[in-house]
């Protein structure tokens, strides 16, 4: 190593650095190769609406199996589709498979089911590489704007590109619903989700964590369930993993719950099973 080292003429550049910024490279070069591939799948994580128990709506996150390392997190490897661009084709891949599941979904377990997919920044970036606009792609499978849910995030709001809000604004015209993502993390104030009609706002993890009675952390959430509710807006909470967090989340007057609790993101025959026995089971 030292050796190495010596031979090293950006000294800066630290072992550990130089690991990192190969691993990346390596990453992002079988990234373009594994849509090709088929190396990725999307698994469905139920969103519970905390009043009944019933499921009828899911988000869909997509799952990298790489061939030698095998299952890579989103974290791991959506910021690197990002930066390298394919972020676009890949969340094109995610949305019309979401699109072909809600159809199915619709069909066999509730006529309202509706699936939200995530896009990043990124995807809205570029409206020239768009490919087939949602709304068409959803005409053609017979479904409406309703069964899909875009969730983005605050940071896309306070975004001053007209580009980006135009296309936000036309998929809120074609009914496609809209979810504020990880809220709480970032900038945007309640009154300015308003403005863009946003229809479902997602309590951030990190807030729903240490979720006490009595704790800062509970005040926030009911003053963000309040605020939502007032301007028209349902609540989801993210990452709720004990009884205790649902219950106090469903005091508060959450609408709905998303956890491990009721269930981590599966393969869509699994999420079927799941709703067959939470449904047998009077929820
Ligand atoms: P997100 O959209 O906020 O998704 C929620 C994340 O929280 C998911 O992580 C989910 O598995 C995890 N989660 C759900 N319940 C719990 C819980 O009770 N406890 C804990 N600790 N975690 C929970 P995942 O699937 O690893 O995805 C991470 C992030 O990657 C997502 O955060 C999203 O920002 C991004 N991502 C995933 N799929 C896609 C996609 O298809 N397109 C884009 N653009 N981004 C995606
Ligand atoms: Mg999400
Ligand atoms: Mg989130
Ligand atoms: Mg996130």
């Amino acid at each position: 190593v030292a050796k190495g080292a010596g031979r090293n003429r950006f000294s800066f550049f630290t072992p550990a650095l130089q690991t990192a910024a190969r691993e990346r490279a390596q990453l992002m070069s079988d990234l373009r190769t594994a849509l090709v591939a088929q190396e990725f799948r999307v698994v469905y994580q139920p969103i519970v609406e905390l009043a009944t128990g019933s499921i009828h709506k899911a988000e869909a996150l997509v799952r990298w199996q790489h061939p030698t390392r095998g299952l890579i997190s989103p974290a791991a490897f959506i910021p690197v589709a990002e930066s390298s661009g394919l972020i676009v084709e890949l969340g094109e891949w995610v949305f019309v498979q979401a699109a072909r599941q809600v159809k199915h979904w619709r069909e066999t377990l509730h006529p309202q089911f509706q699936i939200s997919v995530n896009k990043s920044p990124v995807q809205f970036e570029n409206p020239n590489l768009q490919h087939v606009p949602w709304i068409e792609q959803l005409d053609q499978l017979g479904l409406p704007g309703e069964s899909m849910v875009v969730e983005i995030t605050e940071g896309l709001l306070l975004s001053s590109s007209d580009g980006v809000l135009d296309q936000l604004l036309s998929l809120r015209d074609d009914g496609i619903n809209v979810s504020l993502d990880d809220f709480g993390t970032g900038y945007s104030s309640l009154s300015y989700l308003q403005r863009f009609d946003i229809d479902f706002v997602k309590i951030d993890q990190s807030f729903v964590r240490q979720l006490v009675a009595g704790s800062t952390d509970l005040a926030l959430c009911q003053a963000i369930i309040a605020m939502a509710h007032a301007l028209g807006m349902k609540v989801i909470a993210e990452g709720v993993e004990t009884a205790l967090q649902r219950d106090l989340l469903k005091a508060a007057g959450c609408d709905f719950g998303q956890g491990y609790l009721f269930s981590r993101p599966v393969a869509a025959q699994e999420f079927e099973a799941l709703f067959t026995q939470t449904t047998s089971n009077g929820g």
